[in-house]
Protein backbone atom coordinates (compact mmCIF):
# COMPACT_ATOMS: atom_id res chain seq x y z
CA UNK A 1 0.00 0.00 0.00
CA UNK A 2 0.98 3.37 -0.69
CA UNK A 3 2.56 5.42 2.17
CA UNK A 4 0.42 8.22 2.95
CA UNK A 5 2.04 12.07 1.79
CA UNK A 6 4.57 13.08 4.24
CA UNK A 7 4.27 16.04 6.62
CA UNK A 8 6.91 18.32 6.33
CA UNK A 9 8.64 19.19 9.34
CA UNK A 10 7.18 21.43 11.89
CA UNK A 11 8.64 24.52 13.68
CA UNK A 12 5.36 26.04 15.26
CA UNK A 13 4.68 28.76 16.57
CA UNK A 14 6.95 28.67 20.11
CA UNK A 15 4.42 28.55 23.30
CA UNK A 16 4.05 31.17 25.28
CA UNK A 17 7.29 30.90 27.44
CA UNK A 18 7.99 33.24 30.38
CA UNK A 19 11.66 34.90 29.99
CA UNK A 20 12.67 32.97 33.16
CA UNK A 21 11.86 29.35 31.08
CA UNK A 22 13.09 30.65 28.24
CA UNK A 23 16.58 31.34 29.63
CA UNK A 24 16.11 27.61 31.56
CA UNK A 25 16.03 26.03 28.10
CA UNK A 26 18.70 28.52 26.54
CA UNK A 27 20.78 27.72 29.28
CA UNK A 28 20.28 23.86 29.05
CA UNK A 29 21.28 23.61 25.55
CA UNK A 30 24.38 26.28 25.94
CA UNK A 31 25.32 23.82 28.73
CA UNK A 32 25.14 20.56 26.39
CA UNK A 33 26.98 23.29 23.61
CA UNK A 34 29.75 24.27 26.06
CA UNK A 35 30.20 20.07 26.48
CA UNK A 36 30.56 18.90 22.87
CA UNK A 37 29.94 21.84 19.93
CA UNK A 38 28.72 19.87 17.32
CA UNK A 39 27.50 16.24 17.91
CA UNK A 40 26.60 13.46 15.59
CA UNK A 41 24.98 10.74 15.01
CA UNK A 42 26.87 7.48 16.61
CA UNK A 43 25.93 5.61 13.67
CA UNK A 44 29.11 4.69 11.28
CA UNK A 45 28.76 6.44 7.61
CA UNK A 46 30.25 7.09 4.85
CA UNK A 47 27.42 9.22 2.57
CA UNK A 48 23.88 10.39 2.17
CA UNK A 49 23.08 6.44 1.44
CA UNK A 50 25.11 4.78 4.19
CA UNK A 51 23.32 7.07 6.38
CA UNK A 52 20.01 6.44 5.68
CA UNK A 53 20.87 2.89 5.49
CA UNK A 54 22.69 2.63 8.56
CA UNK A 55 19.63 4.75 10.47
CA UNK A 56 16.62 2.21 8.87
CA UNK A 57 18.82 -0.54 10.32
CA UNK A 58 19.24 1.50 13.53
CA UNK A 59 15.44 0.63 14.29
CA UNK A 60 14.94 -0.99 17.67
CA UNK A 61 18.96 -1.57 17.56
CA UNK A 62 21.88 -0.22 18.97
CA UNK A 63 24.09 2.27 16.77
CA UNK A 64 27.13 -0.94 18.29
CA UNK A 65 25.24 -3.08 17.02
CA UNK A 66 24.57 -1.88 13.88
CA UNK A 67 28.11 -0.31 13.32
CA UNK A 68 29.22 -3.64 13.83
CA UNK A 69 27.22 -5.49 10.60
CA UNK A 70 27.42 -2.29 8.47
CA UNK A 71 31.50 -2.13 8.95
CA UNK A 72 31.39 -5.58 6.51
CA UNK A 73 28.52 -4.80 4.77
CA UNK A 74 29.66 -1.38 3.41
CA UNK A 75 32.98 -2.79 2.56
CA UNK A 76 31.00 -5.26 -0.03
CA UNK A 77 27.90 -2.30 -0.56
CA UNK A 78 28.15 0.88 -0.41
CA UNK A 79 25.63 1.97 -3.19
CA UNK A 80 22.24 1.56 -4.40
CA UNK A 81 23.52 -0.39 -7.63
CA UNK A 82 26.01 -2.55 -5.20
CA UNK A 83 23.36 -3.14 -2.69
CA UNK A 84 20.87 -4.07 -5.31
CA UNK A 85 22.85 -6.51 -6.70
CA UNK A 86 23.63 -7.82 -3.67
CA UNK A 87 20.39 -8.92 -3.13
CA UNK A 88 17.95 -9.64 0.00
CA UNK A 89 19.59 -13.43 0.29
CA UNK A 90 23.00 -11.49 -0.04
CA UNK A 91 22.40 -9.00 2.62
CA UNK A 92 20.65 -10.96 5.18
CA UNK A 93 23.56 -12.59 6.48
CA UNK A 94 25.71 -8.96 7.16
CA UNK A 95 22.83 -7.91 9.60
CA UNK A 96 21.15 -11.14 11.32
CA UNK A 97 22.44 -10.08 14.28
CA UNK A 98 20.05 -7.10 14.25
CA UNK A 99 16.54 -7.38 15.23
CA UNK A 100 14.07 -7.49 12.78
CA UNK A 101 16.58 -8.19 10.13
CA UNK A 102 14.04 -10.24 7.93
CA UNK A 103 11.88 -6.79 7.69
CA UNK A 104 14.78 -4.47 7.18
CA UNK A 105 16.32 -6.67 4.47
CA UNK A 106 13.56 -6.93 2.14
CA UNK A 107 13.27 -2.72 2.82
CA UNK A 108 16.72 -2.17 2.46
CA UNK A 109 16.55 -4.11 -1.23
CA UNK A 110 12.99 -2.19 -2.01
CA UNK A 111 14.54 1.19 -1.61
CA UNK A 112 18.14 0.54 -3.13
CA UNK A 113 15.60 -0.35 -6.18
CA UNK A 114 13.92 3.08 -6.06
CA UNK A 115 16.76 4.80 -5.85
CA UNK A 116 18.23 3.16 -8.47
CA UNK A 117 15.44 3.17 -10.94
CA UNK A 118 13.64 6.47 -9.66
CA UNK A 119 16.52 8.67 -8.66
CA UNK A 120 20.15 7.53 -10.71
CA UNK A 121 21.42 6.03 -7.62
CA UNK A 122 20.89 8.97 -5.40
CA UNK A 123 19.40 9.55 -2.29
CA UNK A 124 16.50 12.49 -2.23
CA UNK A 125 17.34 14.90 0.26
CA UNK A 126 13.83 15.84 0.63
CA UNK A 127 11.01 14.62 3.57
CA UNK A 128 8.50 13.85 1.49
CA UNK A 129 10.20 11.82 -0.99
CA UNK A 130 12.55 10.50 2.17
CA UNK A 131 9.59 9.28 3.96
CA UNK A 132 8.64 7.47 0.96
CA UNK A 133 11.15 5.16 0.45
CA UNK A 134 10.80 1.67 2.32
CA UNK A 135 11.14 1.38 5.80
CA UNK A 136 12.36 5.13 6.02
CA UNK A 137 9.29 6.27 8.61
CA UNK A 138 8.94 10.55 10.05
CA UNK A 139 12.17 9.36 12.16
CA UNK A 140 14.79 7.97 9.99
CA UNK A 141 14.02 11.17 7.73
CA UNK A 142 14.21 13.41 10.96
CA UNK A 143 17.59 11.81 11.59
CA UNK A 144 19.04 11.70 8.34
CA UNK A 145 17.83 15.35 7.46
CA UNK A 146 19.21 16.59 10.82
CA UNK A 147 22.44 14.86 10.73
CA UNK A 148 22.94 15.97 7.05
CA UNK A 149 22.15 19.54 7.90
CA UNK A 150 19.45 19.30 5.24
CA UNK A 151 16.72 20.86 7.68
CA UNK A 152 16.64 21.06 11.86
CA UNK A 153 14.32 17.81 12.72
CA UNK A 154 13.84 16.17 16.22
CA UNK A 155 13.84 12.95 15.97
CA UNK A 156 11.91 11.67 19.20
CA UNK A 157 13.49 7.81 19.66
CA UNK A 158 13.00 6.84 23.99
CA UNK A 159 16.51 8.94 25.08
CA UNK A 160 14.94 12.45 24.00
CA UNK A 161 11.04 11.30 25.26
CA UNK A 162 12.54 10.27 28.60
CA UNK A 163 14.89 13.36 28.93
CA UNK A 164 12.46 16.04 27.08
CA UNK A 165 10.10 14.73 29.98
CA UNK A 166 12.46 14.74 32.92
CA UNK A 167 13.83 18.40 32.44
CA UNK A 168 10.41 19.65 32.03
CA UNK A 169 10.73 20.33 28.24
CA UNK A 170 7.36 18.63 27.10
CA UNK A 171 4.59 16.76 28.69
CA UNK A 172 3.57 15.10 25.04
CA UNK A 173 2.14 11.42 25.55
CA UNK A 174 3.83 10.91 22.22
CA UNK A 175 6.75 11.41 20.05
CA UNK A 176 5.40 13.65 18.00
CA UNK A 177 3.48 15.77 20.59
CA UNK A 178 7.06 15.88 22.43
CA UNK A 179 8.40 16.69 19.01
CA UNK A 180 6.22 19.42 18.16
CA UNK A 181 6.59 20.83 21.74
CA UNK A 182 10.57 20.72 21.24
CA UNK A 183 10.38 22.46 18.16
CA UNK A 184 8.56 25.10 19.18
CA UNK A 185 10.33 25.78 22.16
CA UNK A 186 14.07 24.78 21.62
CA UNK A 187 16.21 28.38 20.12
CA UNK A 188 16.58 28.31 16.46
CA UNK A 189 20.18 28.58 16.22
CA UNK A 190 20.54 25.30 18.52
CA UNK A 191 17.90 23.13 17.35
CA UNK A 192 19.94 21.03 14.63
CA UNK A 193 22.32 20.10 17.38
CA UNK A 194 19.49 19.49 20.53
CA UNK A 195 18.35 15.67 18.99
CA UNK A 196 22.14 14.58 19.81
CA UNK A 197 22.50 16.21 22.84
CA UNK A 198 19.56 14.95 24.00
CA UNK A 199 20.17 11.47 22.66
CA UNK A 200 23.71 12.10 24.39
CA UNK A 201 22.65 13.07 27.30
CA UNK A 202 20.17 9.96 27.61
CA UNK A 203 22.16 7.70 27.04
CA UNK A 204 25.30 8.49 29.09
CA UNK A 205 23.89 10.67 31.95
CA UNK A 206 20.18 10.72 32.18
CA UNK A 207 20.19 7.06 31.90
CA UNK A 208 16.38 5.06 32.30
CA UNK A 209 16.58 3.29 35.35
CA UNK A 210 19.43 5.26 37.22
CA UNK A 211 19.93 8.53 35.48
CA UNK A 212 23.21 10.11 37.33
CA UNK A 213 22.11 13.47 38.73
CA UNK A 214 25.36 13.91 40.87
CA UNK A 215 27.21 14.26 37.64
CA UNK A 216 24.45 15.61 35.72
CA UNK A 217 26.01 19.07 34.07
CA UNK A 218 21.92 20.50 34.15
CA UNK A 219 20.97 19.43 37.24
CA UNK A 220 19.95 22.93 38.91
CA UNK A 221 17.92 23.23 35.83
CA UNK A 222 16.40 19.99 36.18
CA UNK A 223 12.87 19.98 37.78
CA UNK A 224 12.95 16.10 38.29
CA UNK A 225 16.56 16.00 39.97
CA UNK A 226 14.99 15.76 43.61
CA UNK A 227 13.27 12.39 42.50
CA UNK A 228 16.47 10.58 42.18
CA UNK A 229 19.54 12.26 44.27
CA UNK A 230 19.58 10.29 47.53
CA UNK A 231 17.60 7.73 46.19
S1 LIG B 1 19.27 16.02 37.07
FE1 LIG B 1 18.97 13.82 36.84
S2 LIG B 1 16.90 13.59 36.03
FE2 LIG B 1 17.51 15.71 35.69
S3 LIG B 1 18.40 15.73 33.62
FE3 LIG B 1 20.08 15.45 35.05
S4 LIG B 1 20.35 13.23 35.16
FE4 LIG B 1 18.30 13.60 34.30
Amino acid sequence: MPKPPAKTARRKKPPRLSPAEQARIAEIFHRFESLESDPRTELEYKDAYTLVVAVALSAQATDVSVNKATAKLFEVADTPEAMLALGEHGLKPFISSIGLFNTKAKNVIAMARILVEQYGGRVPLDRAALQALPGVGRKTASVVLNELRVEPAIAVDTHVFRVSHRLGLSTGKTPDAVELELMGKIPEPLLTRAHHWLILHGRYTCIARRPKCEECPVADLCPSRHLFIGR
